[in-house]
């Protein structure tokens, strides 16, 4: 029962709740969060400490966070070792409400992004290759380091970025993740000019419309006779929507799997023609099936794509409105975080999910 909200008072954050300390007088300030205390149970929206910046940290007010299925995969244990108790919540857009003493990236009031790459040692091997996304010690946002389906919380701010000017947050907050993801596994399809698309959430409609920017086709690929999927495919631009078992009308030069099925990959490797890449674009996969190699030779690949670096971040950022990429987002409010998490499980909806927390701008 901690901490019990006494009520409301003004504040530098506006209104804020306060509660005390079970034990003394100190009045800490309190937020909404919905909050995983246990693998496998609904997330618990309550009344929670407002978290305090360390040194490198910026405090944000939370507006809105785009929900992930990675996310799905945290909440359901497919992702081992989460901080628990946990606030999941990796595509937050916010606002700067306090800096700790070495911030100098962003100051107060500036509106921020705050991604799923939360922090890395900077000083790993593969940090020092340029692969910062390997990092042997990186922490994650919403996973190892609490995210933002809350009324606040706190990011090291040299993995934040500026938010582009002209999207209102609620079309920003998908670009964080499924749009930043989808950039960095369209990159790894490499100059495919046929590109297939399995599974199409939120990755997919924004990477539809920034391989249609650079000239490439795409093809879309959703569950078995989801009709409106494959409708919302063809409204976004894909040439050509079917079902994740049909053969498409031409050979791909590459797919990207975003369904974390891995009954897709012999699919998708028979659908790409010789030299073709098949990335698998998602943290968690279910197993991949045996297949005859006949079906990788010819020089196909099979990969998959790990996280972000902020290079990708600043890339994709500068990219999405030169495209222009718009996103669909289905609003959910911060107290039916469960119920959104549910619909993105059961493929209910089209384009991507976002918390609404307290929209601004
Ligand atoms: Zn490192
Ligand atoms: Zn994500």
């Amino acid at each position: 029962m901690w901490p019990e909200v006494f009520g409301t008072r003004p504040g530098l954050l506006g209104w804020e709740r306060f509660a005390k300390e079970p034990l003394g007088e100190t009045v800490v300030r309190a937020m909404r969060a919905a909050v995983l205390d246990s693998i496998g149970n609904p997330l618990r929206v309550g009344d929670i400490r407002v978290p305090v910046p360390e040194a490198e940290e910026v405090l944000v007010r939370v507006h809105v966070c785009g929900v992930c299925r990675t996310d799905l995969h945290v909440v359901d244990g497919e992702l081992e070792d989460p901080k628990l108790p946990l606030i999941p919540g990796h595509q937050i857009v916010g606002t700067v409400m306090e800096a700790g003493e070495r911030v100098d990236r962003f100051s107060v009031g500036d509106r921020v992004g705050v991604p799923w790459l939360g922090y890395t040692d900077d000083s790993c091997h593969y940090c020092l290759t340029g692969r910062e996304n390997l990092c042997d010690n990186a922490r994650f946002t919403g996973y190892e380091i609490d995210g933002g389906y809350a009324e606040h919380t706190v990011a090291d701010h040299r993995f934040c970025f500026p938010v582009p000017d002209g999207y209102p947050d609620l079309q920003a907050a998908p670009l964080l993740c499924a749009g930043l993801i989808g950039y960095r596994a369209l990159r790894m399809a490499g100059d495919a000019e046929r590109l297939g698309l399995y599974g199409f959430g939120a990755s997919a409609h924004i990477v539809t419309q920034v391989a249609r920017y650079q000239g490439r086709e795409v093809f879309a690929f959703t569950r078995p006779g989801d009709a409106e999927a494959q409708r919302f495919a063809q409204h976004m631009g894909a040439v050509w929507a079917g079902d994740s078992g049909q053969p498409p009308p031409e050979e791909l030069d590459a797919a990207i799997i975003f369904a974390p099925v891995g009954g897709l990959v012999p699919t998708a490797l028979r659908a790409v023609a010789k030299g073709g890449v098949v990335v698998c674009g998602g943290i968690h996969m279910s197993d991949i099936p045996s297949f005859p190699y006949e079906l990788l030779w010819g020089e196909r690949v099979v990969r998959s794509v790990a996280n972000l670096t902020r290079r990708d971040g600043e890339e994709f950022l500068a990219l999405a409105p030169e495209v222009p990429v718009r996103t669909e987002v289905v609003p959910f409010p911060l107290e039916g975080t469960n119920e959104a998490l549910d619909a993105l499980r059961e493929g209910k909806f089209s384009g991507a999910a976002v918390i609404v927390v307290d929209e601004i701008g």
